[in-house]
């Protein structure tokens, strides 16, 4: 009798875990495009502490965008232009600087190239003149992330 009755029970359990799956599964494949719009729209913009950075009017789901994902913006802040932007999410800046030659009492144009992160919501183009932001290191080459488009290219 115990047997007969764990035997059903297990069958009934068995069947709506089956049912439960389809649904899912189902459900999955209908509104993943739906969903995803609407999470969009429920994102919160924040700001990242940089006096002078508007955040951007366009929205984006990237967890590294210091705007609308969790990704924190700490240290040094530069301003450059890009140099590449074919990357997905990744463009190359560059910048150049002044170093003094104490023998000569003169100084030397140098240059400073790096990879930084490109959020989809701001998008810098080759050309653009960009703020970059120091934050946490996001793959092996890079350490910083677009803030503003400071000078679109004409
Ligand atoms: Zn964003």
């Amino acid at each position: 009798m115990s047997d007969e009755k764990s035997m059903k029970k297990k069958k009934a359990v068995k069947e709506t875990a089956e049912k439960n799956n389809q649904k899912t599964s189902s459900d999955k494949i209908q509104y993943t495009p739906s969903e995803k719009k609407a999470d969009l729209s429920k994102i919160e913009t924040r700001g990242i502490g940089i006096t002078g950075v508007n955040p951007p009017e366009t929205k984006c789901d990237d967890k590294n965008c210091p705007f609308h994902g969790g990704l924190k913006v700490r240290g040094r802040t530069f301003v450059g232009i890009v140099k590449s932007a074919k990357a997905k999410k990744t463009s190359t800046v560059e910048w150049t600087r002044w170093k003094i030659i104490k023998k000569y009492e003169r100084y030397e144009k140098r240059k400073t190239k790096i990879c930084v992160h490109n959020p989809p919501c701001i998008n810098a183009a080759e050309g653009d003149e960009v703020m970059i932001a120091e934050c946490r290191p996001l793959s092996k080459t890079k350490n910083f992330v677009v803030v503003s488009i400071t000078r679109k290219k004409a």
